[in-house]
């Protein structure tokens, strides 16, 4: 906390008809305005008083004010929908000096440039968008694990039941084993759908998605991305039959070469697999060392 008496603000929902700020379907937008809620997700990120804080997709501001109030000194908050910037920028003359607003899609901006480190993303994603934003981040965290220290992530339950599924379960596929790979995530609570304005179909679920200092194994995102994506394509398949997709030579010439060599049973499927024998796997056809070539450009 600041230690400084709050500013006074009008209620969410006047700054939503004062502004016109009706929800699109397009953006995903599906407003929070409870004020127990934005409290509740702003409290459970870690400590908002250092480094920069990344909010996307701020909308009118609810769980802004939140971050704001509890303590956030540097927040960055980037939002597509230019209808919502005049309410922002009140909010930002509010508290001077504590938040920057950025008109901008943010499956395009580079996080980095954003603020210094320690950053951390706090934000109750667009769901259209959510997994795609958060393959971007692994990405960037692939790269620089030092680049995001946390993440304070609002999905939809069945996306969060994927990212933090466990081997053998049917959640678990490609997007548990990139996340696991470069983070430890964990499912802290949900949110009815009656909470938002409007209430979308479904659960949300907030998860503290905490990146690793270093990956859980060696291996390269491209590789790793090509192999769970073959593998789980066809997860009912054996692994000798759903890594063919892999095109490797190695595979057709002598199918049994990447699996000797990994030490993985070629009768296996996909979801039997932990996300270090998915490392595994990567390094070895990276490699080219089961007697085949690597894969192009990986
Ligand atoms: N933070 C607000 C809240 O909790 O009430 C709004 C959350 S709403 C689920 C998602 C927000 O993300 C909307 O404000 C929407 O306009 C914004 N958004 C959608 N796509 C975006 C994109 N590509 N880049 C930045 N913001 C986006």
């Amino acid at each position: 906390m600041t230690g400084s008496a709050e500013p006074s603000l009008p209620p969410l929902r006047e700054v939503i008809a004062r502004y016109g700020l009706g929800a699109r379907k397009a953006l995903g937008q599906h407003f929070l305005l409870d004020l127990n809620l934005t409290g509740r997700i702003a409290r459970a990120a870690p400590d908002l008083t250092q480094g920069t804080v990344i909010e996307i997709g701020p909308g009118p501001g609810g769980l802004t004010r939140a971050l704001l109030a509890a303590g956030a000194t540097r927040l960055v908050a980037v939002e597509k929908d230019r209808r919502c910037l005049e309410a922002l920028a009140e909010l930002a003359a509010a508290y001077p000096g504590r938040l920057q607003v950025i008109e901008g899609d943010a499956l395009e901006i580079d996080l980095t440039a954003l603020g210094p480190a320690p950053r951390q993303i706090v934000s109750n994603l667009p769901y259209n968008i959510s997994t795609a934003l958060l393959v971007n981040w692994l990405t960037v965290l692939a790269d620089d694990p030092g680049a995001l220290s946390a993440m304070t992530l609002m999905f939809q339950k069945e996306v969060a039941d994927r990212l933090v599924a466990k081997p053998r379960s049917r959640a678990y596929g490609r997007l548990s084993v990139l996340t696991q790979w470069l983070c430890a995530p964990r499912p802290l609570f949900d949110i009815p759908p009656q909470a938002f304005t409007p209430p979308p179909k479904i659960v949300s679920t907030v998860v503290a998605v905490t990146p690793r200092a270093a990956p859980l194994a060696p291996a390269s995102l491209a590789v790793l991305e090509k192999v769970t994506a073959a593998a789980f394509g066809q997860r009912r398949k054996m692994l000798r039959q759903s890594l063919k997709s892999l095109g490797l030579k190695s595979l057709t010439r002598d199918p049994a070469a990447l699996f000797e060599a990994t030490g993985i049973t070629p009768t296996a499927r996909a979801e039997e697999l932990s996300v270090e024998d998915f490392c595994a796997l990567a390094r070895q056809v990276a490699s080219g060392g089961a007697g085949g070539p690597s894969l192009a450009g990986a």
